[in-house]
């Protein structure tokens, strides 16, 4: 057996000297990388986790506020189905609390209009019909995926050759279907849907278990919210690893050799049997990888670009819209940045807070704008749902993921036309020598979710520990 003790905290990253020899080394700590470094030390395999910035949770960022607010900057929701998140969040006796979604919601049109509607979906209201039918004509397609090797679903390579918006305009010629049907593919996905593969949209759907489970908040992925933040798990997680996990601690490269693997920072050279690289596309791409990563693995990385979406809160000292029967959730089809907007305020309402979303091609021009002009626009959309109370907060935060360091986008990749048939079948997780692939993208359940994440580290964990039996 190669891996011997793990002496590098011992011998002190900060002054360069971090060389030592593990059996696995787990690239990224968001929560795939940290899900598979549980599994390893469950399993007592000597591993070391390192990580390039100087926070665990990746794309899961809880930021305290001055006044006392904690905002979810990124991946804030779990729903009932989400077994994964749901277990570890029990296991580090971190609790849930529902989403609000009481009072009225509003849908904001084109023409300034804003209509109330009750219940988890409008019912009526301008291109609701042909939206419909073409989501349950989703969700049927969704059903023949076959989420472990998605290459055998039957209509694999026909839907792989198009994008989201070909399909909708062959489905209906209706402009406001085709509104809501963009900003159910912007809210989902952060991306436009002339950018995205179709199947992947369908995979999504499915690994998802239907359109519904995405889109919506009582017992769907929305259901419900950490006290003190999502990232809660992810801290209780980092602890229970102690000095096995490494901060700011970038991977530069990592070089595979008869006895393993080398994993090259800027701080020193580990030796390991196995690795588990944990990270979304971009930042897998910018190791450097000896030998070269196979075609089909570059393929699959070079047709994953991230999602792109901002995430802003406003901050009040309590949460006024309710006292007007107002839910705090809405849907904006105007030429505004902000395209969805929720109630975030903290389970006891000891202050209010409303959560927008702005993504895809609206994300690119609002981003650029100084500073000023971003907030204005964000709080002018806010005082058109919420009354204009809204564009007095006591605190306003944005957090703008393209410029993201370490993500360079969000929520997740997507896949664009042609990507899952030319590249997935060898390209999407299958190993590559000794490195294992996990992270969100590499989920067959719940795929683009903090759930997925976790499942897809517990995967790759389990290759390693399959590999290394086989090995003795
Ligand atoms: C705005 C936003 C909202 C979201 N909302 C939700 C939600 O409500 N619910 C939900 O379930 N999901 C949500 N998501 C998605 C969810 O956050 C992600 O799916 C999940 O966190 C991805 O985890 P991961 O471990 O796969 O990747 P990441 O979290 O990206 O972790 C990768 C880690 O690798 C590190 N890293 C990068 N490069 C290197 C390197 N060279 N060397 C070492 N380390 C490196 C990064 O710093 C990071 O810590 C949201 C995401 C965003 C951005």
């Amino acid at each position: 057996m190669l891996g011997g003790m793990w002496t590098g905290q011992k011998q002190g990253i900060t002054d360069g000297e971090m060389d030592g020899q593990v059996d696995v080394v787990v690239v990224g700590a968001g929560y795939a990388g940290l899900a598979a470094a549980l599994r390893l030390k469950d399993e007592g395999i000597d591993f070391v986790v390192l990580e390039a910035s100087g926070r665990v949770g990746g794309r899961v960022l809880s930021e305290v506020r001055e006044g006392g607010a904690v905002v979810d900057q990124g991946g804030q929701w779990v729903g009932p189905t989400q077994k994964n998140l749901l277990a570890l969040a029990e296991r580090f006796g971190c609790e849930t609390f529902p989403s609000w979604e009481e009072g009225r919601h509003i849908e904001v049109w084109r023409d300034g209009s804003r209509v109330a509607y009750d219940g988890a979906a409008p019912e009526a209201g301008p291109g609701i019909d042909d939206y419909c039918r073409v989501t349950t004509l989703l969700d049927a397609m969704a059903k023949s995926v076959d989420l472990d090797q998605p290459w055998l679903t039957p209509d694999f390579e026909l839907w792989d050759s198009q994008t989201a918006e070909s399909f909708f305009r062959a489905q209906t010629g209706d402009e406001d279907a085709i509104r809501r049907l963009a900003l159910a593919i912007q809210g989902v996905w952060s991306c436009e849907p002339r950018e995205i593969s179709l199947f992947h949209v369908v995979f999504y759907i499915a690994a998802a278990d239907g359109y519904e489970q995405l889109m919506e908040t009582r017992d769907c992925a929305q259901d419900s919210r950490f006290h003190g933040g999502a990232a809660a798990p992810a801290t209780a997680l980092a602890v229970e690893l102690g000095d096995r996990l490494c901060l700011n601690t970038p991977v530069e490269a990592v070089e595979q050799d008869e006895q393993g693997a080398m994993v090259r920072t800027g701080s020193g050279v580990i030796r390991a049997r196995r690795v588990v690289v944990a990270l979304p596309p971009p930042a897998t791409s910018g190791i450097s990888f000896t030998p070269t990563l196979s075609i089909s693995r570059r393929g699959w990385l070079a047709h994953s670009p991230m999602g792109r979406v901002a995430k802003v809160h406003a901050v009040y000292t309590q949460p006024f819209w309710r006292a007007a029967g107002l839910s705090g959730i809405a849907t904006v089809y105007d030429d505004g940045p902000v395209g969805v907007v929720f109630d975030n305020s903290p389970a006891d309402a000891s202050m209010g807070i409303l959560v927008g979303f702005v993504y895809g091609d609206r994300v690119s021009d609002w981003a650029e704008r100084p500073a000023a002009e971003r907030r204005a626009a964000v709080l002018e959309t806010l005082a058109a749902i919420a009354g204009p109370q809204a564009t007095d907060p006591v605190d306003y935060t944005e957090k703008i993921w393209p410029y993201d360091e370490f993500a360079q986008g969000g929520y997740e990749a997507y896949v664009t036309p042609g990507g899952w048939t030319g590249y997935a079948r060898d390209g999407w997780r299958t190993p590559s020598g000794v490195i294992h692939w996990a992270g969100t993208e590499t989920a067959g359940r719940w795929n683009g979710y903090i759930d997925g994440a976790i499942g897809s580290g517990y995967r790759a964990a389990d290759e390693v520990l399959a590999a290394m039996v086989d090995a003795r």
